[in-house]
């Protein structure tokens, strides 16, 4: 070990970091060739600092692994949250739509004895249908069929109802779900209530069908009245809004009022 040795011996790191000249760099290769100690010593540091890279190229791989993985979480979470969400909305749309149709949707029949269809011939020919719910309060709706067998009109009139069975708070009142004209009923060879092979014959053609009491004429009346009055003032010809006049109005609900006062017996 001379003076040189640790001239020699500092230069080393700067060498080993490729930091040191040329000059520098021979100057301590050449001198580790021949010195023993140096050279053992400069293997030890060379030895040292290749480690020290390898850690530090490992920490820095780990760490970018790391940042990479802690992304592809993030990244896989919010697909996750997305999915999810979409998911969710299918589901709650699917369930409104399946829950609006089981519910507000008519489509089961209801038996034909549970309710009752009969006519009421009118003096102007036309012929009411008149729908008897037996006091039934279940949320229903009337509904009509015309088919043909063997060459013959059959009219269907008949009443479903959500799958789910809901009830209104009052039992429906009876009342006329159509008027059929004239020109119709001689088309009309039979009139049945309740669809398909379930049914009882209302009427047939030849049959006498009641006359209307004398209410059942005096609402209908009154009732084209109000519609007529209703309709007609509600625009102009050239299809501008009308403002109606107070009279008008008050026609109106007179009409409205006459109308529900009338008790009409086929009705009942
Ligand atoms: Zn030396």
């Amino acid at each position: 070990m001379t003076d040189n040795c640790n001239i020699i011996r500092d230069l080393m790191p700067l060498v080993i970091d490729e930091a040191a000249s040329e000059d520098s760099a021979q100057c301590v290769n050449s001198h580790v060739d021949h010195c023993d100690e140096c050279r053992i010593y400069y293997d030890g540091m060379k030895h040292m600092h290749s480690s020290r890279k390898a850690q530090e190229e490992e920490a820095r791989t780990f760490a970018l692994a790391a940042q990479k993985m802690k992304k592809k979480r993030r990244a896989r979470i919010l697909r996750n949250i997305v999915i999810g969400m979409l998911i969710g909305c299918v589901l709650a749309y699917g369930g409104l739509l399946g829950w609006s149709h089981l519910t507000m949707d008519y489509t089961q029949l209801i038996y034909y004895g549970e309710y009752g269809v009969t006519l009421s011939e009118l003096k102007d020919g036309w012929v009411s249908v008149n729908i008897d719910y037996y006091g039934s309060s279940l949320v229903c709706g009337v509904d009509f069929e015309k088919v043909q067998e063997d060459g013959r009109n059959i009219l269907y009139i008949y009443l479903e109802r959500p799958f789910i069975k809901q009830y209104t708070m009052n039992p429906h009142n009876n009342y006329s779900c159509t008027r059929l004209p004239p020109e119709r009923m001689e088309n009309l060879y039979e009139i049945r209530q309740g669809k398909g092979d379930e049914y009882l014959v209302v009427w047939q053609q030849g049959m006498d069908i009641p006359d209307a009491s004398a209410e059942m004429e005096q609402y209908f009346a009154l009732n084209d009245e109000y519609w007529d009055l209703w309709n007609s003032q509600d625009s102009t010809l050239d299809g501008k809004l009308m403002i109606r006049s107070q009279e008008e109005y008050e026609q109106i609900e007179l009409l409205r009022d006459q109308l529900r006062q009338i008790t009409v017996p086929e009705w009942q």
